[in-house]
C-alpha cells in the first residue's frame, strides 16, 4: 500500500509538471479572451486502465488523459490533472477543489442532478469478474460470499441492487487495482467493474474472467463533469474540443492506441 501511495504521489507530481510544460501551448491562444490565463484543476482516478493508469515507464497515461490533453490543445486552455481516485475525484469536484472530473465517469440520472456532463465520449456497462480458473461462474455462486466493489461507482450501485437477491456481502475499495488483488487472493470472490476496464485488464493478464454482464440497468456512457451551474465555459470548451477531435480523427487514434491488441 505504501509503495502504491508513493507511486500515486509521484504520478500526481509528474502530472503537475506535465501540465506546467503544456502551458507553453498557451501563447498561441492567449488572444481568446479573459479566461485564457486560468489553469483549470481536473480530477481523475488512479488505476482505471485503459482510461487512466501509470504505464510501465512510470508515465500517467490513458484514453481520458489523452482526450483531455487533445481537447485542451484544440481549445487552448491550461490545466493540471490530479490523480486522486474515483470517489475522491468526485468529492474534489463537489467541494470546489476541482473544476472538472474526467474519470470514466458514468452519466447517470442521479448524478445529473448535481453535475453538468459533457456529451458522452465512451460507452460502458457493468460486468462482474471472478478469478480465472476458479469455481465462481455466475451470480448463483456468490451466495454467502463476499464480493468487491469500488466506493461511489456504478459497479457499487449494481452490487448493492443485487446483494439481497443473491445473498452476498460487499467489501469496498478505493481503487480498481487493490480490488482485483483482493479477488485474486480470495478474500472476496468476485468484483463489480466497468466492462471496458475489466476486458482491458483481462487482455493484459490480470488473472480474472467475466462471469456476468449488466447491460440493461447499468449501461451508461462516460462524460466529463463539472459542478452543476459552474464552469460552463470549461464544459463548452470540452464539448467543442471533443467534436473537433472526433472530426479530425484524433479521438479514434487515441482509443485505438489503448484498445487495439498489442
Ligand atoms: N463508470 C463508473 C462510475 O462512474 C466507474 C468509474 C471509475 O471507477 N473510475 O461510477
Amino acid at each position: 500500500m505504501k509503495k502504491f501511495l508513493s507511486i500515486a504521489l509521484a504520478a500526481v507530481m509528474m502530472l503537475s509538471l506535465a501540465a506546467c510544460g503544456s502551458s507553453s501551448n498557451k501563447a498561441e491562444s492567449s488572444t481568446e479572451g479573459s479566461s485564457s490565463d486560468k489553469k483549470y484543476v481536473i480530477a481523475t482516478d488512479t488505476t482505471f486502465a485503459p482510461f487512466e493508469f501509470t504505464n510501465d515507464n512510470g508515465e500517467f497515461v490513458g484514453i481520458d488523459v489523452d482526450i483531455l490533453a487533445a481537447i485542451a490543445k484544440d481549445q487552448g486552455f491550461k490545466y493540471e490533472l490530479n490523480s486522486l481516485g474515483f470517489d475522491a475525484a468526485v468529492a474534489a469536484l463537489e467541494s470546489g477543489q476541482a473544476d472538472g472530473t474526467i474519470a470514466g465517469m458514468s452519466i447517470t440520472d442521479e448524478r445529473k442532478e448535481k453535475y453538468d456532463f459533457s456529451e458522452a465520449y465512451y460507452d460502458s456497462y457493468v460486468a462482474v469478474a471472478a478469478k480465472d480458473g476458479g469455481d465462481v461462474n455466475s451470480y448463483a455462486d456468490l451466495n454467502g460470499k463476499k464480493v468487491a466493489a469500488k466506493t461511489g461507482t456504478q459497479g457499487a450501485d449494481c452490487a448493492e441492487s443485487l446483494k439481497d437477491k443473491y445473498g452476498f456481502e460487499i467489501t469496498y475499495f478505493d481503487d480498481s487495482a487493490t480490488m482485483y488483488q483482493d479477488v485474486l487472493t480470495g478474500n472476496t470472490v468476485a468484483c463489480f467493474e466497468d466492462q471496458p476496464v475489466m476486458a482491458y485488464g483481462i487482455s493484459q493478464g490480470n488473472g480474472l474472467k467475466i462471469i456476468e454482464e449488466e447491460k440493461d440497468d447499468f449501461s451508461t456512457p462516460y462524460g466529463f463533469a463539472v459542478l452543476k451551474g459552474k464552469n460552463a465555459e470549461l464544459l463548452k470548451m470540452f464539448n467543442d474540443g471533443l467534436k473537433n477531435i472526433k472530426e479530425d480523427g484524433t479521438y479514434d487514434e487515441i482509443v485505438a492506441k489503448y484498445t487495439e491488441a498489442k
